[in-house]
């Protein structure tokens, strides 16, 4: 948005700043803060991401840090932002949010990467991840590869590292290979999922091979 020089502008995108962790019903604190370009006073709309707002606070002096206290009623993950405007009525944008998480927490659903094709026979490296919004340590509780066989309660493992799997496959066909966290406390992720189709229908080696015994025929009847 350009606006002209002279024209009466709107506070700085707000700055916000507190616990990014926490128990429901205990009261935290954030510090919010910006300055308007023409210094006038502000006007403060900070929304706590758990439906509560509470309106318009101010008018508050341009650049003064502002504490607001907050009372999370229940777990969960929540998202903080708060804008300004000025006592002109010229309105900002809203802030970056800050994010916060009361009580426990299931981990995100684990990422699965790992070849989509292969053969029947060889081992195959998967690599899982989970991030903990609480930093927790977890369990992979169950990962299925999709043909009959399961690997159960591998762990514990920090939250957001690289865990290696090696599979084999033994069928034919197309696989979703899923995959559920447990953090320690018990609270169990969605599922996370790839496909794999196994076997590729024709390796580039068996293809080269074809290649091979079609010259060395060829040459043989030459
Ligand atoms: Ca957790």
């Amino acid at each position: 948005m350009a606006r002209k020089i002279g024209e009466n502008q709107p506070p700085n995108k707000p700055l916000i700043s507190g616990p990014n962790i926490g128990i429901f019903n205990i009261q935290y604190n954030y510090t919010i803060f910006t300055i308007d370009p023409e210094n006038d006073n502000i006007y403060y709309f900070i929304d706590w991401g758990d439906g509560h707002t509470q309106g318009w606070l101010g008018p508050y002096v341009s650049g003064q840090e502002i504490i607001l206290s907050h009372v999370f009623e229940q777990n969960g993950f929540y998202e903080i932002k708060v804008k300004a405007k000025d006592e002109n009525e010229a309105e900002g944008y809203w802030s970056r949010p800050i994010y916060v998480t009361i009580g426990n927490v299931p981990p995100d659903e684990p990422e699965i990467s790992g070849p989509n094709s292969g053969k029947i026979g060889d081992s195959y490296e998967y690599t899982f991840i989970t991030n903990d919004k609480n930093g927790d340590d977890i369990y992979y509780a169950n990962i299925e590869w999709g043909e009959g066989s399961n690997t159960s309660l591998l762990g514990p493992y920090e939250s957001g590292e690289f865990v290696t799997v090696n599979h084999i496959w033994s069928e034919k066909g197309t696989f979703t290979i899923r995959a559920k966290a447990v953090d320690v406390h018990g609270s169990e992720s969605d599922w996370g999922e790839i496909r794999a189709t196994m076997p590729r229908n024709h390796s580039i080696k068996s293809r080269f091979q074809t290649l091979f015994y079609f010259i060395k025929e060829l040459l043989e009847f030459i």
